[in-house]
């Protein structure tokens, strides 16, 4: 069995545009809207150390349902399958209400997670990191799914903790 590395967070922080990077298709649909990725899309990870099944989850609608939709089923889901869960957070907007309380959620599962603060091209990445070491999952990664920085190191980080 492939270890299962699954993607969560809220809406377009840049889920998509992660996994279309690790698999080297474009198989999710990327927006510049939320909520675009309906369900689960499972893809092989081709970045990094591997191979690895790398899952992608949406189905996630306006920003005041997204932790409600954490628990939907789908999500839920594919958070239990999975042997690691990269959660994203999106650097332009700091550690929001919302990122702080899936963080919740996701600690009781006692899952290896990564904090990745993606769009780090964005911003000065050390003023981004600072941001959410608050959030208590350790050192954030930063990475710009769109750009590829970061992204190896990443997974080669993530194979270590499996
Ligand atoms: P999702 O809803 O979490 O799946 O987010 P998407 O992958 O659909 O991305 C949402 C938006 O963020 C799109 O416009 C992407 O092009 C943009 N985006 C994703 N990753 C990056 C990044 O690393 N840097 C920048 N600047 N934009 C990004
Ligand atoms: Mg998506």
């Amino acid at each position: 069995m492939l270890p299962v590395i699954t993607l969560i967070g809220r809406p377009n922080v840049g889920k998509s545009t992660l996994f279309n990077r690790l698999t080297r298709t474009r198989d999710a649909l990327v927006a510049d809207f939320p909520g675009l990725t309906r369900d689960r899309q499972y893809g092989i990870g081709r970045v990094g150390p591997g191979p690895y099944i790398i899952v992608d989850t949406g189905g996630i609608g306006t920003a005041a349902e997204g932790v409600e939709a954490l628990m939907e089923r789908q999500v839920q889901r594919a958070i239990e399958e999975a042997d690691h869960l990269l959660f994203l957070v999106d650097a332009k907007d700091g550690a929001t209400p919302e990122d702080i309380e899936i963080v919740q959620r996701l600690r009781r599962l006692g899952k290896p997670i990564a904090l990745v603060v993606n769009k780090s091209d964005t911003t000065d990445p050390n003023l981004a990191v600072a941001d959410f070491h608050g959030l208590g999952l350790g050192d954030p990664w930063a990475i710009s799914a769109s750009q590829g920085l970061g992204v190896n190191k990443l997974i080669e980080h993530v194979f270590g903790q499996l």
